[in-house]
This record gives structure tokens, sequence and C-alpha cells, in this order.
């Protein structure tokens, strides 16, 4: 692939079959750390028996403090054709999950419309993303992708240089998560809960930014009033060794506390995550035989 712009780095980097030379140093072969059954996203994507989860490998965003920076900033992870990857979302539904998440697929947009092409899996479609995405790259997924999980991470251009090297995150996201509203509408659920169509739309706490917190859901409020769920998170952990000042602790109570009596005084829909996910044990293993359960 040559001058590649698929993502807001729109680097115009030359990709070939085994090399990248872009921001993200992917080729333009997909790579996939993980493709197994995941019980730990929220309840409308996992349902009760889980998502079939598709970790792909790099990251145009990359944030400093990644707790999934084996794969992220690394590149961890296996080279798969099309056909390989149909084969493993045939296995991922044998296995009965309830939806398929397909997660930082950006870099491999082509090759997971050829995928999809080859085999479309009878199950509610994920798109897990940073929230750093092109319209026109989200506009190749209208029709194909059933649900958005775009993260909101950082409001103030300053920590999103800080965190990302992306001044530019907030308007870039925002634009993004119109989009893909504009494409999937308000929620729909099955019968078990599980979302058909929609966004929801995830943050992260911070610490020490609990006013990035507020101005993001002061305008998710503004722009789409109650519609579109929110999944506030709490379990933040310093990872990667992250260098930052300030970004070397858990969040508060107190600074929790500030962010969800926001989100409730707003009357935003959605889901509070607990602290018992603050811990490093939830990160899954990845690029191991064990990540790719059921291959023969
Ligand atoms: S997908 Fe990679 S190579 Fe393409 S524009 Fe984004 S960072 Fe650059």
């Amino acid at each position: 692939m040559d001058h590649c712009t698929l993502c807001p780095r729109r680097c115009g980097a030359l990709r070939t079959a085994e090399e990248g030379h872009g921001f993200c140093r992917l080729p333009e072969t997909m790579r996939i750390a993980r493709i197994a059954p995941h019980l730990w996203e929220e309840p409308p994507v996992s349902g009760q028996r889980g998502t079939g989860a598709v970790f792909f490998s790099g990251c145009t965003l990359r944030c400093a403090y990644c707790q999934n920076a084996e794969i992220s900033h690394r590149n961890a992870g296996r080279p798969f054709t099309p056909a390989a990857l149909a084969d493993a979302l045939r296995r991922l539904v044998d296995m009965g999950m309830q939806s398929i998440s397909f997660i930082t697929a950006t870099p491999y947009t082509e090759q997971v419309l050829e995928t999809l092409a080859l085999y479309r899996p009878p199950l509610p479609l994920v798109w897990n993303t940073s929230g750093y995405e092109t319209v026109e790259t989200l506009r190749r997924l209208e029709g194909v992708v059933d649900v958005y999980l775009p993260d909101l991470k950082h409001y103030t251009p300053r920590i999103a240089q800080l965190c990302a090297g992306a001044a530019d995150y907030f308007p870039v996201a925002s634009a993004a998560i119109r989009e893909m509203v504009r494409q999937t509408g308000a929620p729909r659920y099955d019968e078990d809960g599980v979302m058909t169509r929609g966004t929801l739309i995830r943050h992260l706490i911070l610490p020490g930014a609990t006013g990035d917190a507020i101005a993001l859901l002061d305008w998710v409020a503004e722009t789409f009033g109650r519609e579109i769920p929110v999944s506030l998170m709490q379990q933040y952990v310093p990872c990667n060794h992250v260098d930052i000042p300030g970004l070397d602790r858990r969040i508060t109570p107190r600074e929790y506390r500030r962010v969800r009596a926001h989100m409730e005084a707003l009357g935003l829909p959605g889901f509070l995550q607990g602290p018992t996910s603050a811990t490093v044990d939830f990160v899954p293993v990845f690029n191991q035989p064990e990540s790719f359960p059921g291959e023969g």
C-alpha cells in the first residue's frame, strides 16, 4: 500500500506485505495477537457468553500508559490472511459468542473488508477503537459495522499531546464519534440485552484529569442528549513504565466520585465500571498458543 492515510496521522507512508514505514510501523498484511472469547467488555457487548475478540497488532494512537503496550507499541502478533481470519471468525461463532469485536483494526480496514466479504458472522460486529479515526475511513465501514465502541480520551490538547502525541485528539475523535452515531443511530438491543446496533462511548478517568473527564461528558450530553450511553471507567493503572508526571498513580476515590456525580447530574445513561478491574491481571495473554483457542 502506497501513501497510507487510513488514520488521522495521515503519514502517507509505504506499507508493504512485510514492512510498515508509518507512525504505526504496521505492514499491509494483517497482524493479530489474540482471537478468543472475551467476557470483560460492557454487558451489551459481552452478553453472558462473551464477545469473540480479535486483538489486532499495533495502534494509531499509542497512549504512553497503555496496558496492552506489548501489542499497541511493540506490535506483537502473527500474520493472518483474510481467509485465515474468516476461519477464526467461524470458530468464534461455533463457540457460542454473542458478538464479534474487532479491536484497533483501523490500519487493516482494507483486509477486514476482504475478510467480511468471505464470511460475515451472523452476530453484531463491534468496532472497538481509540476514537482516533478519520471520517473517511469510517464511511467505508458504514453498513458493515453494527456497533461502535469508541474511547473518548482527552479534551485538552496539552494532555492529549503528553499522553499520545496527538494534540488534535478531541476535534478528531469528536468528529469521528458524530459520524459513528450518524451511521448507527440510537442503540438497539436484542432479548439478551446485547447491543445489535448503536454507539457506546468509553471514558477512562485519568489521575489529575477530572476537568477533562467532565468536559467530555458535557460534550456528549450537549451533542447527543441522553441518547448515547457512556461507560465511565475508573480502573486506570500506570503501565508501560509511563514516566509522565501525575500519571504514576491510580485515581483517588474522590476524583471518581466527582466525575460520577457529574455524569449522574447530566442524566447520561451507561455503565460505571468498578475498581475491581484496576489490576494488570485483567490484561489478556497475547501472541501465545493459548491466545488462539480452537486452532487445529
Ligand atoms: S494507519 Fe499507520 S501508516 Fe496509515 S496513516 Fe495511520 S499511522 Fe500512518
